[in-house]
């Protein structure tokens, strides 16, 4: 029996085996050059038909502890197929037992979605006649970050930029985007032509390629945590969010999707701009006119669960939605979805799963196009 991790996105430590009871200690490691740590991704190999226990030590030393609790661990033979385990989380400790089927098989805090597929998705995109791939500037680690420019330009065209994945841990995001990307793309869709007629979209669907890479939760290579870069982005230590936030500045602005995921929370929902300087009734009403439509439209979103408001003025500027909010005098959604399950439509095999996450990408067209005429 062996676990490794030295893959895309890996992260684990081994504290120890006991071969005898196949009894395994495990430890997550720390994102790059941060503190940060909760993403986890291994492999466990020649265990076919051995009752295995596991025991993650260091589960209640992580970023968010309150993410482990009626959590379920995420299990994959083929790569493709993740579905949840019984997990139990108590004195610090995130413990499960499994007997593998086969010889080999992937353990995972989420389904993960890897630099190749990453690649695939953009490349296999650009051969649209609706798209057009630019390269924004290079990660700290010297890696392309990769931007698709969605419909073709023109006077008038509302600007509508899509960003996802700054926390790489949170692999849900680009799920997402996949999603979001192939129903733009279908040319039967009425609600994508609608959109594409009105509208010229700039989407990157991995801000924070590195860090995805190495397997951290929210940190980039050089350990910033992306999303609180935004005040004033660093060429050196942040480049990710200095080359987007400039091509911002160039196309400007009229809608921003940011896409995350939420350890703690078992729903779907939106954090909006109403602690920035300058919050006013066309930001309030529009929130309140994309959120009432996507909630019409999907059962998966809703509007009761979500962050605690920020008090009048009170916004942290350093994170994206705010700031593009307040640069832009534009409306600006930080999108957050589940690790653990959506409560409101819960699914006990898959929890809240990869083809969700792509499936709720796709359903966000509706509330853009609900919008797309009124935007500042
Ligand atoms: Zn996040």
């Amino acid at each position: 029996m062996e676990i490794s991790s030295n893959f895309d996105s890996g992260n684990i430590e081994v504290v120890s085996i006991d071969k005898k009871k196949n009894d395994f200690k495990l430890k997550i490691r720390k994102d790059t050059n941060s503190e940060f740590l909760q993403w986890f991704h291994f492999r466990l190999s020649e265990a076919k038909k051995k009752s295995c226990k596991f025991s993650i030590l260091n589960a209640g030393k992580t970023a968010y502890p309150k993410g482990w609790e009626n959590y379920n661990v995420c299990v994959s033979y083929d790569r493709e197929d993740w579905f949840r385990i019984p997990t139990t989380y108590s004195n610090g400790q995130l413990k499960f037992k499994f007997t593998p089927k086969f010889n080999s098989v992937y353990f995972a805090y989420f389904a993960p979605y890897s630099y190749e597929r990453h690649l695939d998705l953009v490349h296999q995109a650009q051969m649209s006649d609706q798209v057009t791939m630019e390269i924004v500037g290079k990660t700290y680690e010297g890696r392309n970050i990769e931007m698709l420019i969605i419909g073709k330009p023109g006077k008038n065209k509302k600007v509508i930029w899509v960003i996802a994945r700054q926390h790489p841990g949170e692999p849900m995001a680009e799920w997402f985007i996949e999603g979001f990307i192939d129903r733009l793309l279908n040319p039967d869709d009425p609600v994508s032509k609608k959109i594409l007629e009105d509208a010229i979209l700039y989407v990157v669907p991995n801000m924070n390629i590195d860090g995805s890479i190495a397997g951290n939760l929210r940190a980039s290579a050089s350990g910033a945590n992306l999303n609180r870069e935004w005040q004033k982005p660093s060429k050196k230590m942040s480049p990710e969010v200095y080359y987007v936030r400039k091509k911002m500045d160039e196309t400007g602005i009229n809608l921003l999707l940011d896409v995350h995921g939420d350890e703690e929370i078992p729903y779907n929902f939106v954090a909006c701009a109403e602690g920035i300087p300058g919050y006013d009734d066309y930001l309030k009403t529009m929130e309140k006119k994309f959120i009432d439509s996507w909630m019409s439209t999907s059962p998966d979103f809703q509007d009761t669960y979500k962050y605690p408001l920020d008090p009048p003025g009170g916004a942290n500027m350093t994170i994206a939605t705010p700031q593009i909010a307040s640069r832009y005098g534009c409306l600006s959604f930080t999108i957050e979805m589940p690790f653990k399950d959506n409560a409101d439509v819960p699914d006990k095999h898959y929890g809240w799963s990869d083809d969700r996450s792509r499936i709720l990408g796709a359903s966000v067209l509706n509330p853009v196009l609900h919008v797309l005429h009124q935007l500042r």
